[in-house]
């Protein structure tokens, strides 16, 4: 049985049977054979079951909300925020079947097209910090492509798929084309990676592991996109507003308990506004409202589990001294205070491993080319932030920093319609936009002759 917990009361909220190679090998079976027939659904009805898929996720939005600021522990602002953008992703994605275009390409004794077709059943293995949020964003493009699916949830917060697979089914898409498995990943998520009928895994979860797919899917040239771990800076040039920074910079720490793999989790800051930016960001730390998930006004809840709170203890009290702490709550719980290590060099083990908790690293920069430097001085590159009022600086430094996603003078760094992933070892391929279909589809180029020979 997997026994899921409630990070914020370590109670037991639900059991579920446990899935094995059998279970999965089952939805594997179930999606090929529903491929063909959902490969031919005509693309307006297509769109209009996605469509269908939004409105019954609005129609349940607290519900999910509340399921799954529970099972991960995030407040209950951010999960409504969260499920807001699932409904806007299937709604987005609903308007792909219609318009995944071809081309014509000029070519000597006939006529040369390209066609985008489905690649047909696809693995999609999400983790515990954003669950239905990750899930959302392989479904919806690999639906509207024609695809069909099996997903494997974080075995620690399988909650809300499940949910989705009944509002998915409820909305009239064909049962066999959405098929949730929960098991561990470790003999559910290998074996869908290396399944022979899988066309295609796409993994969001740590650095290791999706290494680790990457080996095994080449064993089949399965085709894969990984979103990975994440160290990204967050650049103050003393030009910047720095209250304004400042105030923003704890939650783009530690939103998610930190548990986020856009994490802003080095702010670098140039030396001459050093003291005058970290007086700025102890008052907004010191601010930060930690506690139950379900309250409105929690601003930052417990972490996932015992383990990962262990695992964040131990960056603290290294080499780096602890410059400002925040409050979280006694007794049960999986807490940890909202931790900011000053000064830190990009060496220390702080600044180069992806911590997953509240505990970030204030690293001094003495100018735009050290800025740029230690920025890149790490093996990931997700996202990141520039706070500047040079705008030429701001962006030629935001063409200099090796990463996928970056904002100026702002902390964001998801948007439905814009392509989100990373650089380096922090990933490979694209979701959300329209990027995201080439990932669910592959390119088939058609010769006609018309020429009589
Ligand atoms: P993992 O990468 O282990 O887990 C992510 C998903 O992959 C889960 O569904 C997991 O299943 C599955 N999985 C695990 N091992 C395999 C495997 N061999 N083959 C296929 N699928 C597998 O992350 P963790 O949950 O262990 O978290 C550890 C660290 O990873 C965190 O501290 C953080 O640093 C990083 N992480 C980064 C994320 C990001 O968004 N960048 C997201 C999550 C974690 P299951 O857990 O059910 O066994």
């Amino acid at each position: 049985m997997v026994q899921v917990v409630e990070p914020a009361t370590e109670e037991v909220m639900a059991e579920l049977p446990q899935a094995g190679v059998d279970e999965a090998d089952a939805a594997v079976a179930r999606a090929a054979d529903a491929f063909p027939a959902w490969r031919r659904v005509e693309p307006a009805e297509r769109a209009e079951l996605l469509r269908s898929v939004a409105g019954r996720i609005r129609d349940h939005a607290e519900e999910l909300a509340r399921l799954e600021a529970r099972n991960v522990g995030k407040p209950i602002s951010d999960a409504r925020g969260e499920v807001a953008m699932v409904a806007e992703v299937f709604n987005y994605y609903a308007g792909a079947p219609e318009r995944l275009l071809g081309s014509t390409i000029p070519v000597a004794g006939g006529v040369d097209m390209t066609f985008r077709e489905p690649l047909g059943v696809v693995g999609l293995i999400t983790p515990w910090n954003f669950p239905l949020s990750i899930a959302s964003w392989k479904v919806g493009p690999a639906l509207a492509a024609g695809n069909t699916i099996v997903l494997k949830p974080a075995e620690l917060t399988p909650l809300t798929a499940i949910e989705l697979e009944k509002i998915v089914v409820e909305a009239g898409v064909p049962e066999g084309v959405f098929n949730v498995v929960v098991g561990s990943g470790r003999v559910v998520g290998e074996r869908i990676v290396e399944h022979p009928d899988v066309a295609k895994v796409a993994f969001t979860g740590s650095t290791e592991v999706g290494r680790r797919i990457a080996a095994r899917a080449a064993e089949t040239i399965k085709r894969v996109t990984l979103e990975l771990g994440g160290k990204s800076a967050n650049v103050v040039f003393a030009d910047a507003d720095l209250e304004q920074a400042a105030a923003a910079a704890p939650m783009a720490m530690f939103g998610n308990a930190g548990q986020d793999c856009c994490s802003r989790s080095r702010i670098l800051v140039e030396r001459s506004a050093l003291d005058r930016f970290m007086e700025a960001l102890e008052e907004a730390v010191e601010g930060i409202a930690v506690g139950d998930p379900l309250d409105d006004s929690t601003e930052m809840g417990p972490l996932i589990s015992a383990d990962q709170r262990e695992t964040v203890a131990s960056y603290v009290n290294g080499d780096a001294p602890v410059a400002i702490r925040g409050r979280a709550p006694e007794g049960r719980g999986y807490w940890y205070p909202p931790t900011v290590l000053c000064p830190v060099s990009n060496d220390d083990r702080a600044a180069r491993e992806e911590i997953f908790g509240p505990v970030a690293c204030v690293i001094p920069f003495r100018d735009e080319a050290e800025a740029v430097r230690l920025a890149n001085d790490t093996i990931y590159g997700l996202s990141g932030s520039i706070w500047t009022r040079d705008g030429g600086k701001a962006l030629r430094v935001a063409r200099d920093i090796e990463t996928g996603v970056l904002s100026i003078n702002s902390n964001t760094s998801v948007r439905v319609s814009t392509p989100f992933g990373g650089f380096k070892q922090s990933g490979t391929g694209r979701e959300l936009g329209p990027h995201a279909l080439e990932y669910y589809t592959e390119l088939k180029n058609v010769y006609y002759a018309t020429e009589e020979r």
